[in-house]
């Protein structure tokens, strides 16, 4: 039996450190074990800004990413470091649609814990990392899971994407498998 292996773009919106990046992709490999490579960087989405809210609106930011063309690469998580929000919500760390095939991430909240102070790098590389997947999860067509540590579990706060595993619940992982096939 063959089956295509997906491949998963990473590209920066803007300035992203090499970092946080590469945290990205080895983790989309390592969990999700599809061929991720990081894409030459795109404009900050200034386009995108909401006047009266001074934040990014994200689906103007996807669709705009859904009208380009990122080579071989079935799917494409954009990483930047701008306060996102759709309009039911404040913010969001991150967006994507069900089976869509561009999503994003924002370090910009995950940079703070919800009392104000700053955790270290290593712990929003991992914050950015889980959301990724999370927003990679839903282009894959996975939904919201119930189990707190699934990495498909909805986060509204930054404790929330502390308390998940970098992994996919028992359920949420079959799941994909048979997506992925
Ligand atoms: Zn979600
Ligand atoms: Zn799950």
């Amino acid at each position: 039996m063959t089956s295509k292996k997906k491949s998963v773009g990473v590209i920066p919106l803007g300035n992203i450190s090499e970092i946080a990046l590469q945290a990205i992709a080895e983790h989309i490999t390592g969990c999700f074990k599809l061929t991720t490579q990081i894409l030459p960087p795109l404009e900050k989405p200034e386009y995108a800004i909401d006047e009266r809210r001074l934040q990014y609106n994200a689906g103007i930011i996807i669709e705009t990413m859904e009208a380009m063309h990122f080579g071989n690469h079935d799917k494409v998580i954009g990483v930047l470091n701008k306060d996102l929000f759709i309009p039911i919500f404040t913010h969001v760390f991150g967006e994507a649609r069900q089976g869509g095939t561009c999503g994003l991430v924002s370090l910009f909240r995950l940079a703070k814990n919800s009392d104000g102070s700053s955790p270290p790098k290593s712990i929003i590389h991992e914050r950015a990392a889980k959301v990724a997947l999370h927003e990679l999860g839903h282009l894959l067509d996975l939904l919201h899971c119930e189990h707190k540590r699934c990495l498909m579990h909805f986060s509204g706060g930054t404790e929330e994407v502390d308390e998940m595993s970098l992994d996919l619940c028992e359920y949420c992982s079959i799941y994909l498998q048979d997506k992925l096939r």
